[in-house]
C-alpha cells in the first residue's frame, strides 16, 4: 500500500472509528455489488461475514453450508481479486461455516457506526409491559409447522436454510428475510417453524407472527380507537416480527405507510424481520418503490414449485407421521406423480385417502385411492395414453413396438410388456379389459397377472424398481 493510500485510509478510519479491516471488507463488498449486481449481492454477499486476516490468509464465514459452497464455487476467485486490489499480500481466501462463537452480526461491518451500538443489544430480551401481544400471537401458531416436519428439496433449500439460520442465530444474519413463492409451497410453514424454534431456544425473545391482513385490521382498529401509540409500541418492541402475505397490503396506502415505519424502526434497531409474499419484491404491484427497495435489502429467497422427488418425500413424511394407516409405496408414488399443483393439495389428497381408509376400516390400495380422488386426479390429469406408454417402454428396452405387442413369450420381451401393462394401470384411468385390448386383445386376467408380477418384482429387484421410476418420470414430463 502506498504512502498516500495509507494516509487516506488512516483519516477515514479516524473519521469513522472503524478498524481498517472493516474498510477493506466494505470495499470488497462494494466491488462485488458493482460487478454482480444487487440481487446476487443480497443473496450471496450479505450473509457472508469477515472473520479474520492472518498473514496471507483471509477468512470469511457463511451462515450455512449451502451459502458457503455456493460462494466458494462461484465467487471465491473474484473475492480474492477484490482483496488483492487493496492488499497484494493476500494469497489465500477461505470460507468456513459460522460458529456460535462468531457473535458479530453478519452484516455489521458494512453498517454505519450509528447502527453498531444498537447491534450490541440485538440478542437481549427487552423488558417492557407489552407482552400481551406475543402471548396472543403464539396461539395462532400451527403446532405441525416445524422444521422437523418440513421436507427439504432443491426447490426450497435456500429458503429453508435462511429460515433456520434466523431461528438459530443470536444475531441478525440478514434483514429482512423475504420469502416468496406460489401458494401452498410452504412459506407460512417456514415462518411458523422459525417462531417455534426461537421460542424453544430463547423463550425470552418476543416473537410476533401475523398476516399482513391482520396487521392492517389491527392498525385500522387502533386508528378507530385512537390507540395508535399502543399499536406502535406493540410492534416495535419485538425481537422478531414476521408478516405473512404482504402482497395483501398492495394499494392500502395508510397501512403501507405504517408498515414501512414499523419495518424501518425494527431494522434500524437490529431486530429481525421476516416477510413473505406470493411474488418477488420487484413484482409486487401497488406497493411503493421505497418499500419494495427496502424489502430487497436482506436475503430474498424464493420457493420454486415442487419436483417429483420432493413431493414423494413430503408424502412419505406425512404418511409416517400419521402412522395409523399403512400406505403402500405405489399409492404414494401415484399421488406424487398426479398431484403436482402444490403441497397443500398434495396433503389434502393424502388426508382424504387416510380418512376414507379409517372411516370404512379398509386398507389403502391403488383402486381405493383412484376412487376416492377421482375429481382431484382428473383436475391434475396429464392424460398419458397407453400408446405413449407402449412407445416409451419399447424404446427404453430397445424393442420394436410390434415386438412388445406380439405374442412372443421370451423373457426379454414378455417382461417389458408387463412393465408397460403395469404403467398403463398406474398412469391412466383405463380398466384392465381396456388395457388388455390395447395389448393385442389380451384377456384382463393376463393384464392383472402382469401388473401383480411387476409389483412383486419392484419389491425384490432394485433394477426393476429403478426402471419403473425412470419410465414414470419420463412419461410424466
Ligand atoms: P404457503 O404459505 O406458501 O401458501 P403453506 O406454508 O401454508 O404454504 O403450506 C401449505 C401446506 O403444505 C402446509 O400444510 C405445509 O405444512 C405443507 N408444506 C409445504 N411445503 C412443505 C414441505 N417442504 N414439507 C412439508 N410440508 C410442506
Ligand atoms: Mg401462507
Amino acid at each position: 500500500m502506498g504512502q498516500s493510500d495509507q494516509g487516506k485510509l488512516t483519516s477515514e478510519i479516524s473519521a469513522k472509528e472503524t478498524p481498517s479491516l472493516d474498510m477493506k471488507w466494505s470495499r470488497v463488498r462494494h466491488r462485488f455489488e458493482s460487478e454482480f449486481g444487487e440481487q446476487a449481492f443480497n443473496t450471496w454477499m450479505r450473509p457472508i461475514s469477515f472473520a479474520s486476516q492472518d498473514a496471507g490468509t483471509v477468512e470469511l464465514t457463511a451462515p450455512t453450508n449451502f451459502v458457503r459452497d455456493w460462494v466458494e464455487r462461484h465467487y471465491a476467485g473474484r473475492l480474492k481479486d477484490y482483496f488483492n486490489e487493496d492488499d497484494a499480500h493476500i494469497r489465500d481466501l477461505r470460507i468456513r461455516l459460522a460458529r456460535k462463537s462468531d457473535l458479530k452480526p453478519a452484516s455489521s461491518m458494512a453498517e454505519s457506526p450509528k447502527q453498531t451500538n444498537a447491534a450490541v443489544n440485538s440478542g437481549y430480551a427487552p423488558n417492557n409491559g407489552y407482552a400481551n401481544g406475543s402471548v396472543n400471537q403464539s396461539s395462532a401458531l400451527e403446532p405441525r409447522y416445524t422444521f422437523d416436519s418440513f421436507v427439504v428439496g432443491k426447490s426450497n433449500e435456500l429458503a429453508e436454510a435462511a429460515a433456520r439460520r434466523i431461528a438459530e442465530s443470536n444475531d441478525v444474519p440478514f434483514n429482512p428475510l423475504f420469502l416468496h413463492g406460489g401458494v401452498g409451497l410452504g412459506k407460512t410453514h417456514l415462518m411458523h417453524a422459525i417462531a417455534w424454534e426461537v421460542k424453544r431456544r430463547a423463550p425470552e425473545k418476543k416473537v410476533q407472527y401475523l398476516s399482513a391482513e391482520k396487521f392492517m385490521f389491527e392498525f385500522i382498529s387502533a386508528l378507530r380507537f385512537k390507540d395508535t401509540h399502543a399499536f406502535k409500541q406493540r410492534f416495535r418492541n419485538v425481537d422478531l416480527l414476521m408478516i405473512d402475505d404482504v402482497q395483501f397490503i398492495a394499494n392500502k396506502d395508510s397501512t403501507q405507510e405504517e408498515f414501512f415505519h414499523t419495518f424501518n424502526a425494527l431494522i434500524d434497531n437490529r431486530r429481525q424481520v421476516v416477510i413473505s409474499a406470493d411474488r418477488s419484491p420487484t413484482d409486487l404491484v401497488g406497493i411503493e418503490d421505497r418499500i419494495i427497495s427496502r424489502l430487497g435489502w436482506g436475503l430474498v429467497a424464493d420457493i420454486h414449485p415442487t419436483d417429483y422427488e420432493l413431493r414423494l418425500g413430503i408424502l412419505q413424511t406425512k404418511a409416517e407421521q400419521d402412522g395409523q394407516v399403512e400406505v403402500p409405496v405405489d399409492v404414494l408414488e401415484f399421488l406424487a406423480r398426479r398431484i403436482t399443483s402444490n403441497v397443500r393439495e398434495l396433503e389434502g389428497a393424502l388426508n382424504r385417502v387416510l380418512a376414507f381408509a379409517t372411516l370404512v376400516g379398509r386398507q389403502v390400495t391403488m383402486d381405493m385411492t383412484r376412487d376416492v380422488l377421482q375429481d382431484l386426479i382428473r383436475a391434475n390429469d396429464r392424460k398419458v395414453t397407453i400408446d405413449e406408454i407402449q412407445r416409451a417402454v419399447a424404446d427404453y428396452f430397445n424393442l420394436r413396438l410390434s415386438e412388445l405387442l406380439s405374442d412372443r413369450r421370451a423373457r426379454n420381451i414378455a417382461r417389458p410388456r408387463q412393465v408397460a401393462m403395469y404403467l398403463a394401470k398406474q398412469l391412466t384411468s383405463r380398466s384392465l379389459p381396456e388395457i388388455g385390448r390395447k395389448f393385442g386383445g389380451r384377456d384382463h386376467t393376463t393384464v392383472m397377472h402382469g401388473v401383480r408380477k411387476i409389483e412383486e418384482l419392484r419389491q425384490e429387484d432394485s433394477q426393476m424398481d429403478d426402471d419403473i421410476t425412470r419410465l414414470s418420470r419420463q412419461l410424466d414430463s
